[in-house]
């Protein structure tokens, strides 16, 4: 069984699975670069509870939790298998750490965890199922959450963290016809890059404190948060590669990470 790395990767928009660029090229080949593992467990923004929960459904449904977007967005699906068995591996793993763990049976894939799989494994035939974020617990609590789960990448599981490098969707309505970077974006950015892969964890969990432009590229954090269960799933050993690097919009970087 081969062992899996830790990913960190960066949304964007819901239409990510219509649109064309550098960021969905990238996503599109990082499926075959990884290679196929076992099953997948996605830690998405877009499921955020007061403690832990992980989906043991037998067939996800496909959540289009978003508002407003063009209807074929809404027409589209991602009929992967759930992995109820997995599920109940990460609630053990969490537990034995101390972590209260729910199991959900009912929630399916929120678009955090389907636009991205759509493109990476399009046969969409790779078990998957998801764990919360807490994000109101901050990031040193996502770290011990990753810590408890390294074990699953040596059991072929792909620890997969969807969120967003920078996230502040307000600026997104001001960069309408101004695609261009902003400074502020990607000093923050490149801030991020040079700590994760220096793997200075001290200033990743005091972001907010530490790094320019850090309350301006999230007003709220929880597009930040599935990184740091990366990070832990990583472990301190991790030599982290940035895998992808972009701005979308002038404000939405699509940077993406692996750890192992
Ligand atoms: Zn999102």
């Amino acid at each position: 069984m081969k062992r899996q790395p830790s990913i960190f990767v960066s949304h964007g928009s819901p239409t990510l699975p219509l649109e064309r660029g550098a960021a969905v090229d990238f996503l599109r080949g990082l499926g075959g670069a990884l290679g196929r593992p076992e099953s997948i467990l996605v830690v998405s923004a877009h499921w955020d509870t007061a403690r832990p929960a992980v989906s043991a459904v037998e067939r996800p449904e496909t959540i289009h939790d978003f508002y407003g977007f063009p209807p074929e967005l809404y027409r589209l699906r991602y009929p992967a298998p759930g992995a109820p068995r997995l599920a109940g591996r990460v609630s053990g793993l969490l537990e034995a750490k101390g972590l209260k763990t729910e199991i959900d049976p009912g929630r399916g894939l929120d678009h955090g965890a389907w636009t991205s799989l759509m493109l990476m494994y399009p046969e969409a035939d790779i078990p998957v199922t998801q764990l919360s974020i807490q994000s109101r617990l901050g990031p040193a609590h996502h770290v011990r959450l990753g810590e408890a789960l390294r074990p699953l990448r040596d059991e072929g599981v792909l620890v997969f963290a969807s969120g967003g490098a920078t996230h502040n969707l307000g600026e997104l309505r001001f960069q309408r016809g101004s695609p261009v970077p902003q400074p502020w974006v990607v000093e923050f950015n490149e801030w991020l890059a040079t700590a994760i892969l220096a793997r200075r964890a001290e200033d990743l969990v005091g972001y907010r404190d530490r790094a320019p432009h850090a309350v301006r590229n999230h007003p709220t954090d929880e597009h930040l948060i599935p990184l740091f269960v990366a990070v832990g799933a990583g472990g301190p050993d991790a030599a982290p590669q940035r895998l992808h690097t972009s701005i979308s919009s002038g404000v939405i970087s699509m940077d993406a990470y692996r750890f192992d």
